[in-house]
């Protein structure tokens, strides 16, 4: 039997692991992506944190895939000490000028949570999680070297322009296989290779290399951390010790709800770091900016997809959380064979 997985983002990877826990059912593994899979791909243009943010189970079906994802993540991590990843502590700050919001972020977290009062870094009051912090470049890397490792598998440099039944149309030849994995996230959607009811929504964020803290104090603690996650009001302040080559960084921005165009959303961003930096003024930190754009795909309700006819299997609506879901809907791509 052979199988075809199309991309070479967190879906395909995932795909890809489950497919080799379990060698026996397919003997002929293609992998098919353009090799410089970055490009095209929301993996490596990510704010890629990953937390169980609260989520408990019984809750919603989009909460228990999350909660699920989270934990089978959170294994995989532990087992195989992926490069690229800090485990870490996440700090949820409040704002004293929304009291409701303190109070949604009080009852989300529960007594699950350890508040800090009063701590180094100056917090008024805070929840703090545990994290993960990736660096894409890094972490992707490791993860395709695991995969490319393996006499199964048969990388082909390709762009796929159409699928057909069980036959797929590259730029460079035609290809057939058993079962196709269709995991070609944004770009699938927008040209028509994933014909799903899923949205494409970019999100943005800025990163600064070797930043530079106002308050002493804060500088210290900041450079002697691996990595640290501050959230405040659904945007994170990401401090990395080891990013890429180009040192460490802070990133500012990932998960608000309120996703669009280029114009408005950026805006949006620096309001909120202002915002921050109000509320926060010890965090205050200055440097050269870059911005970065990576396209997510959204499924209903936000709910990530699965989806198999005749011999093809997508995976898609990874949304948010594709540092969680990519591995765990990987699983549930290769169970929905059965
Ligand atoms: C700003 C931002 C912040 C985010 N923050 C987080 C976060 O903190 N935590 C988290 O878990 N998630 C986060 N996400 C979401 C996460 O990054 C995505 O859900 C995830 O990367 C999607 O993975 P994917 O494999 O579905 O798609 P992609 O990574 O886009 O992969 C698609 C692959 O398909 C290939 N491809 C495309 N078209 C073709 C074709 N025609 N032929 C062959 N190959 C093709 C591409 O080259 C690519 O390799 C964030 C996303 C953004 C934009």
């Amino acid at each position: 039997m052979k199988i075809i997985v199309l991309g070479g983002g967190l879906a395909a990877l995932g795909a890809l692991e489950h497919l080799l826990a379990k060698p026996n059912r397919f003997n002929e593994i293609q992998w098919i992506f353009p090799k410089n899979a970055a490009e095209l791909s929301c993996s490596y243009n990510s704010t890629a944190v990953l937390a169980l943010q609260g989520i408990e189970k019984g809750v919603s079906p989009l909460g228990d895939d999350l909660f699920d994802a989270y934990f089978s993540m959170k294994e995989f991590i532990e087992a195989n000490s992926p490069e690229g990843i800090t485990h870490c502590s996440r700090y949820h700050l409040k704002n004293s000028s929304n009291e409701d919001k303190n109070q949604k972020l009080e009852s989300r977290f529960k007594e699950n949570f350890k508040k800090i009062k009063e701590n180094d870094l100056g917090f008024i009051e805070t929840i703090v999680e545990d994290a993960y912090c990736f660096s894409p470049l890094i972490f992707m890397n490791w993860w395709h070297q695991r995969i490319f490792s393996s006499s199964l598998v048969n990388f082909t440099d390709d762009l796929i322009l159409g699928i057909d039944g069980g036959s797929v149309h590259g730029q460079k030849s035609l290809y057939s296989a058993d079962v196709i994995i269709n995991a070609t996230g944004s770009f699938g959607i927008t040209t028509g290779l994933v014909t799903e009811k899923v949205k494409t929504v970019p999100g943005h964020y800025f990163v600064w290399y070797s930043p530079q803290f106002e308050n002493q104090k804060v500088d210290n603690y900041f450079l002697k951390s691996k990595s640290i996650i501050l959230t405040f009001e659904g945007e994170n302040l990401i401090y990395h010790s080891e990013y890429n080559s180009e040192g460490p960084c802070l990133i500012w921005g990932g998960s608000s709800e309120s996703d669009g165009l280029m114009g408005p959303r950026i805006e949006f961003l620096e309001t909120k770091l202002l915002e921050f930096f109000n509320t926060y003024p010890q965090f205050k930190f200055s440097g050269q900016r870059e911005l970065f754009t990576g396209v997510r795909t959204k499924g209903p309700k936000r709910r990530p997809i699965i989806s198999r006819e005749g011999k093809v299997i997508t995976m898609s609506g990874l949304y948010k959380n594709g540092y969680s879901l990519g591995y765990y809907l990987g699983k549930k791509a290769l169970e929905s064979l059965n």
